[in-house]
């Protein structure tokens, strides 16, 4: 008799993920600048057609390596500062593009700083944030999160050119799963 025949309990395994339209939440993306470089003529159909989950757990942002939408944490959703959900949504359209173009998002050949998809998605990001206006400081407090060691996050704001100058992270930001 097998250890799991000796069970007696039943799990439904088919369990469906509940998505919606990335504008039901994110509305006039289409319309920045940094969007439209990523997209290009595709900008409102790519929007229009993304899906997003708002997932329960806590304070990540990220896109599925299966099919490419957006997840997000109703938390960090809700809590997180909206420089910073703004910059990482723009941060994660990069990683939308790349995963419509067949890339490995998460190639463990590299070291998460160093993949070529984060790298271009950082640039972005900071790009989007130094024409906003906001200083070394604060694109170094974007930037920095509790789950990427010290010598991971001088590596990457050096390689941003930001300058590494800012306090320890309160939450976490994005995560790839
Ligand atoms: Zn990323």
């Amino acid at each position: 008799m097998s250890v799991e025949s000796k069970l007696k309990v039943e799990i439904k395994r088919d369990a469906e993920v509940t998505m919606r339209p990335f504008m039901d939440y994110f509305r006039g993306f289409e319309k920045v600048e940094a969007v439209r470089k990523i997209f290009g003529e595709k900008t409102e159909e790519v929007l229009n057609d993304l899906r997003v989950e708002i997932a329960g757990m806590r304070a990540y942002m990220g896109v599925s390596d299966d099919d490419g939408h957006l997840l997000v944490s109703a938390h960090y959703l809700k809590t997180g500062d909206l420089l910073d959900i703004y910059l990482d949504v723009i941060h994660e359209l990069v990683h939308v593009r790349q995963f419509s173009e067949g890339k490995e998002l998460f190639d463990s050949d590299f070291r998460y700083i160093e993949r070529p998809t984060e790298v271009e998605a950082y640039h972005v990001a900071v790009e989007e944030a130094r024409r906003l206006g906001l200083n070394d400081q604060r694109i170094c407090a974007y930037l920095r999160t509790e789950w990427m060691s010290e010598e991971d996050f001088v590596k990457l704001a050096e390689s941003m050119n930001v300058r590494y100058d800012c306090p320890k992270p309160k939450h976490k930001k994005e995560n790839h799963r």
